[in-house]
């Protein structure tokens, strides 16, 4: 049961063939059995877990019914829940208790979901590995020798080993996206402002977005409909109407155009993932779709761009962690600036004060045209690429990391890292939706496509990824060590 896609569960518990009670139980035995190797979640909330699956199941006897009712997920520990330890992955949050709700947490509350608890990522968000974070690494269920990618990693690993029924993340630059392909997941980051972002620790405020882990693109659709929608509370939230993402699933795909850019199948791809996403655009011409070949002249700009703007962002929003009024505080402090310096520089971690210190930088008086204003310009000539790709095609494909899962500790130097985000991060400069969906395994590890479409356009990519759901089996492909019987 614990292997079954939210749309199987759901129907399973309609159907009265199990109770949200059985099944939350059975996924909190397997956190108990299997977190200790995997270290995907930070904080288990056991108890009220088991309260909201009886008020679930009682809903259900009292004729509620709605997808989400009754199933158990997991919330990455960037998203605010009121009365649960919420720490970002950092020490300086270590002991912070929300006073309140994220919206997103709110919103899953209501559809009568399951919180089975928090789960690990990397400090702040920042990372493609989950090496970064102050609880210690996340490590992929596919082989516990390699990163389950970043930041959402706990949220994977937890998905990828059965632990959750599906999860929480946010991308920034690709960390809801690269730990999906690394741990043979579809991950959707929907376009900037579909889902409100109240409540959601800020990284940087104009390329976050959440957006769910998954085992499919059909519960992919379903955790949308839940998630989507304008907000008051956040004014970056789009006033676009919400659709039902799973109304258009099954739309044939005869006649779509799908664009290839030249840029992501250069130099730096391995060859087996080359392969896999070549397999994969034949199934695709199987059903009618055209394949054009495209380009994105200014990708190679993406990162940069990106680690400029990022962490001139982080800068800034990582400034109320000052000891004063939530969070670490050192011992003793001398005076208030002493109390101000040791806090932060106990409480954050190397990567975190990388990027504060390049974000301050980048936006002091005198560096601010050199850097940040070119940054901006960057940014707006990828848009303009994008637009000018979606004059040609409706979707565009490609990889969605150079290479399979790394190992644990293989990537040291911060360059290198950043680089792992070269296909993903122009989306959310973009602002635009992008989505992740296994589509082989190279010497036992997953392969992730990217697919990418216009703003809004959310449908489309669920329905493009969904028909190729439809008509292979990677998606149902689990990390065998932690299969049923293991
Ligand atoms: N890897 C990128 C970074 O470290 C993106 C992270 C994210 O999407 N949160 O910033």
């Amino acid at each position: 049961m614990i292997e079954k896609t939210v749309a199987e569960l759901s129907r399973s518990l309609s159907r009265r063939e199990i109770s949200s009670v059985e099944l939350t139980k059975a996924y909190l035995e397997r956190i108990n059995r299997y977190n200790g190797s995997l270290n995907a979640f930070i904080t288990v909330c056991e108890e009220s877990a088991l309260t909201q699956a009886a008020q679930a199941d009682t809903a259900r006897d009292n004729g509620q019914t709605s997808p989400l009712l009754g199933i158990p997920l997991a919330h990455k520990d960037i998203f605010c829940s009121s009365g649960v330890k919420t720490t970002c992955g950092s020490k300086i949050l270590h002991n912070f208790t929300a006073p309140y709700d994220a919206t997103v947490v709110s919103r899953f509350k209501e559809a009568g979901a399951v919180m089975l608890g928090k789960t690990n990522m990397d400090e702040f968000a920042m990372g493609s590995s989950n090496e970064t974070s102050y609880f210690g690494p996340v490590r992929n269920p596919w082989d516990t020798d390699r990163v389950p990618g970043g930041s959402s990693g706990g949220s994977a690993a937890a998905v990828a080993a059965d632990l959750c029924a599906v999860a929480t993340g946010t991308d920034t630059g690709g960390s809801i996206r690269q730990p999906a392909s690394f741990c043979g997941l579809t991950g959707l980051k929907p376009s900037y402002g579909r889902i409100s972002r109240w409540g959601m620790i800020a990284f940087a405020s104009s390329l976050d977005q959440a957006g769910p882990i998954c085992k499919s693109a059909e519960d992919a659709a379903l955790m949308l409909n839940t998630m989507a929608g304008i907000d008051t509370k956040d004014s970056t939230s789009a006033d676009v109407p919400v659709e039902d993402y799973t109304a258009e699933l099954n739309n044939s795909l005869e006649g779509l155009r799908i664009g290839i850019p030249r840029q992501h199948f250069a130099e730096g791809l391995s060859t087996g993932v080359e392969q896999a996403i070549q397999e994969a655009l034949n199934v695709y011409r199987e059903l009618g779709a055209k394949i054009i070949e495209i380009d994105l002249p200014n990708n190679h700009l993406s990162v940069s761009a990106y680690y400029v703007v990022a962490p001139a962002e982080a800068s800034a929003n990582l400034s109320r962690f000052d000891g004063v009024r939530y969070g670490y505080r050192c011992d003793s402090p001398v005076d208030l600036e002493d109390m101000y310096k040791r806090s932060r520089s106990e409480g954050f971690g190397d990567e975190v004060k990388r990027r504060i210190m390049v974000g301050t930088y980048a936006l002091s008086a005198g560096f601010y045209d050199a850097y940040y204003r070119k940054a901006q310009k960057i940014r707006r000539l990828i848009k303009q690429d994008f637009n000018s790709a979606f004059q040609q095609v409706d979707i565009i494909i490609g990889p969605t990391s150079p290479h399979t899962a790394f190992n644990l500790g293989a990537k040291t130097d911060p360059i290198a890292m950043y680089l792992e985000d070269i296909y993903t991060i122009g989306v959310n400069l973009a602002g635009l939706p992008g989505m992740s969906v296994p589509v082989s395994t190279v010497h036992g590890l997953p392969v992730g496509m990217h697919l990418v479409t216009n703003d809004f356009a959310e449908s489309r990519l669920l329905n493009v990824a969904h028909q190729f759901q439809q008509n292979t089996d990677w998606h149902r492909q689990r990390a065998t060590a932690f299969t049923e019987g293991h």
